[in-house]
């Protein structure tokens, strides 16, 4: 059966333009505008010259036969390239040096589902703590780095909350490029460690994640960012689709199957909105079965915009001022609230949050339950999870998978004065027993 193509890339042919001959990614054929459908060959640029939004990938599968397609992906390396055939990156992308991320385990989480009163068998964590840099911003700045290649780019920059300041600086160790990226001054110590260990320039900005991504916006327009490759921002389309590969990687693990119900952290929304990007072409492309799926947000209460739109009705997203331990998604204005607001209703899913204390039960509960450590993002979804279970939003009867996004062990604060020794003994046997451990 030949596959069919993806609808959001049939509705003009690209552009023809010298810059896009000499860019090779892969099958990605243009940038589409994401309001206007207006598009522009393959370049640095994220906004629509016609109505300044948010431009996109959209590219050309028509030449894929869906058997040949899955057998392709299945014999290809157990990371994110094995998906290269849908990612806006040259063919020859394993070859080069990568930190090739993804690939990360599905865990099946009967105890979990035990505790949350979902049936067995139908609860899975995708635990992205297992990257590289152990959260799932490897997947995005891989991407981000071939086409900072392809576009000539010497540095690797962005804004970041932590998370991907290490990932990107990860990248650049590895790929031989200069990094200089840009965080809020008072993140938590194991993120600075995480990012600063690679080598590259770490430079804390003072103010919070909106006035960093502010100061880059700057920086690209003046002469002193020339050159400078800032994946969440000028690379932003090509960075974005990385978050697609969760999706893959979840319907392969469950057999090519869709899962009914997801629930997926929000910072900028942008992982949401293309994990369900990344849905939509498995079906198009006759990877998996037509049938629908409910994708379900999760957010922090001290950093909710995109939640206090959705219960209030409301199409735009009001900015918030974050105050959160759940730092790695403390986006006062999310770029992609609006879309994420469209998905939630679309799609029959919904926008929730839980309060700091409800995310620390989580990470215990997670880590109590099935072993996972996780960073304040887990706990935002795994409470959330437990939320919609309880307020009836979420069916405890379907298949459902939460998502882990990054590592406890980088946000160590969150738990550590909740957790600690059991008892301190002299090295003894009557002192053993005395602490009431023996059996
Ligand atoms: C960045 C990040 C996300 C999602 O970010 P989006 O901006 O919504 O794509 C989720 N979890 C963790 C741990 C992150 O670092
Ligand atoms: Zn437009």
């Amino acid at each position: 059966m030949a596959a069919q193509t993806v609808a959001s890339t049939t509705n003009s042919t690209p552009t023809a333009n010298p810059a896009a001959d000499s860019v090779d990614l892969g099958p990605a054929a243009a940038l589409s505008c994401r309001e206007c459908g207006h598009r522009v060959p393959l370049g640095p640029v994220f906004a629509c010259e016609e109505c300044f939004g948010p431009l996109e990938i959209a590219y050309d599968f028509s030449g894929y036969d869906t058997e040949e397609l899955r057998k392709r992906i299945e014999s290809g390396p157990a990371n994110i390239w094995r998906y290269a055939p849908l990612l806006p990156v040259p063919a020859d992308v394993a070859g080069k040096p990568n930190i090739n991320p993804g690939w990360t385990k599905l865990v099946k989480a009967d105890n979990l589902a035990r505790e949350l009163g979902v049936d067995a068998g139908k609860l899975f964590v995708k635990d992205d703590s297992g990257n590289p840099t152990h959260s799932f911003k490897d997947r995005v700045v891989a991407q981000a780095l071939e086409a900072a290649r392809a576009f000539g780019f010497t540095t690797l920059s962005c804004s970041s909350t932590g998370n991907l300041a290490g990932a990107v600086g990860a990248a650049a160790a590895r790929a031989g490029l200069r990094s200089c990226v840009f965080i809020p001054h008072d993140l938590e110590q194991g993120k600075v460690v995480m990012a600063a260990v690679y080598g590259g320039e770490l430079v804390g900005i003072e103010g919070n994640y909106d006035d960093v991504n502010r100061f880059c916006s700057e920086l690209i327009g003046d002469p002193a960012g020339e050159g400078w490759g800032f994946v969440n921002v000028n690379l932003r389309p090509y960075y974005a689709e990385g978050s697609k590969t969760l999706a893959y990687e979840i319907c392969e693990q469950l057999g090519w199957q869709l899962p009914d119900q997801l629930v997926v952290p929000i910072a900028s929304g942008s992982q949401l909105t293309k994990i369900d990007k990344g849905l939509k072409e498995l079906i198009a492309l006759g990877l998996v079965e037509d049938r629908p799926y409910k994708i379900f947000g999760a957010q922090a209460e001290g950093c909710s915009p995109v939640s206090v739109a959705y219960k209030a009705g409301h199409d735009v997203v009001r900015p918030q001022k974050p105050n959160t331990i759940a730092k790695s998604l403390a986006i006062g204005n999310p770029a992609d609230g609006p879309y994420v607001l469209d998905i939630a209703r679309r799609t029959g899913g919904a926008v929730e949050d839980v309060n700091d204390e409800q995310v620390v039960d989580a990470i215990k509960l997670l880590a109590r339950t099935e072993g996972i450590f996780a960073e304040t993002a887990g706990g935002v979804t795994v409470g959330v999870a437990k939320k919609l279970i309880e307020n009836g939003l979420l069916d405890p009867h379907l298949t459902t998978v939460v998502l882990n996004t990054g590592d406890g062990l980088k946000t160590l604060d969150a738990v550590a004065s909740d957790t600690g020794l059991t008892a301190t003994i002299r090295p003894s046997l009557d002192s053993f027993r005395e602490a009431g451990l023996g059996q």
